[in-house]
C-alpha cells in the first residue's frame, strides 16, 4: 500500500517511524510520504488560512494549496480521506476493508477550524472521524487511521494471525493475557494456562472472551458481524 499524508505539520508524524511500523517501513512493506500543504501555497507569504466568510470563530484552511497538494499525488487508484469529526466513526470492520481494498490512500489533515468545503466536494471520497470529540488537527486522527490499517498489511506484524484473534475481529473482546512471573503481588496466572492442554486452553479463551465482552462492552454482543 502507498500512503500520502497531507498536513501543515509533517514533523508531528515522528511516531509512525518508531517500533513495529518503523521496522516495516524500513523493509518497504508499505510506502509513506508526508506532504507539506504549505509548499503548494501560491501566496507570496505561503499563507494557507483565512477568515471564514459569514463570520465565525477561528481560521479556515484555504482551498488552493490543499487542492493543488491533493492533485499532485492523486491517481486513478487513489482513495482520498479527509479526517473530520463529521465523518463516519472508524471501527475495525472499516479498517479491515480499507486495508484490503485501497491501493493508494491519500489522507488529508485539517487544522484550525477545518478546510474549505469546496475541497471536500471536489476531491474527497470519504470523511472519517476517530470518535465523537474534537481535536485541534487531523494529524493524530491520521496516525490512528494509518496505524490501524497498516497492521493488516502482510508481514507488518510479527505474525499475521495476530489480527485474527484480537478484540473487535469478531464481536468479542480479547481474553485476558498473562506472562512471567507466574505470581505477581500475590496474584497468580490461571492454572489452565500452565497445564499445556491446548484443548482446555482454547475452551478457556472462548469463555473469557465472552466474559470480558459482557463486562466491558456488552453493546458489542448485539452487533451483527
Ligand atoms: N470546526 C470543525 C467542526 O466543528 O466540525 C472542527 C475542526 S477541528 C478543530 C480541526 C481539524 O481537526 C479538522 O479539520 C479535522 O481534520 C481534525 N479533527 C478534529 N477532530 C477530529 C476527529 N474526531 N476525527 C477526525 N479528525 C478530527
Amino acid at each position: 500500500m502507498k500512503i500520502d499524508i497531507l498536513t501543515l505539520f509533517p514533523e508531528m508524524f515522528a511516531p509512525l517511524k518508531e517500533s513495529i511500523l518503523g521496522r516495516a517501513m524500513e523493509k518497504d512493506l508499505f510506502t509513506l510520504n508526508l506532504i507539506n500543504i504549505r509548499d503548494f501555497s501560491l501566496d507570496k507569504h505561503k499563507k494557507v488560512d483565512d477568515y471564514p466568510f459569514g463570520g465565525g470563530d477561528g481560521m479556515l484552511m484555504t482551498p488552493q494549496p490543499l487542492y493543488d497538494a491533493i492533485m499532485s499525488v492523486k491517481k486513478d487508484n487513489s482513495y482520498v480521506v479527509y479526517m473530520s469529526p463529521k465523518g463516519s466513526v472508524l471501527n475495525q470492520t472499516k479498517v479491515k476493508k480499507m486495508a484490503s481494498e485501497i491501493e493508494h490512500l491519500i489522507v488529508v489533515c485539517g487544522h484550525y477550524e477545518g478546510i474549505d468545503e469546496r475541497v471536500i466536494e471536489l476531491c474527497v471520497d470519504e470523511q472519517i472521524s476517530i470518535g465523537d470529540y474534537v481535536l485541534t488537527g487531523g494529524e493524530l486522527p491520521a496516525m490512528v487511521l494509518v496505524d490501524s490499517i497498516l497492521r493488516y498489511i502482510p508481514n507488518v506484524l510479527h505474525s499475521d494471525t495476530s489480527v485474527v484473534d484480537e478484540s473487535f475481529s469478531s464481536n468479542l473482546l480479547e481474553y485476558p493475557q498473562y506472562t512471567r512471573p507466574r505470581e505477581f503481588m500475590g496474584l497468580t496466572v490461571p492454572e489452565v494456562l500452565l497445564n499445556g492442554n491446548h484443548k482446555e486452553i482454547e475452551k478457556w479463551k472462548v469463555e473469557q472472551k465472552l466474559l470480558e465482552t459482557k463486562k466491558y462492552r456488552p453493546d458489542l454482543l448485539n452487533e451483527d458481524k
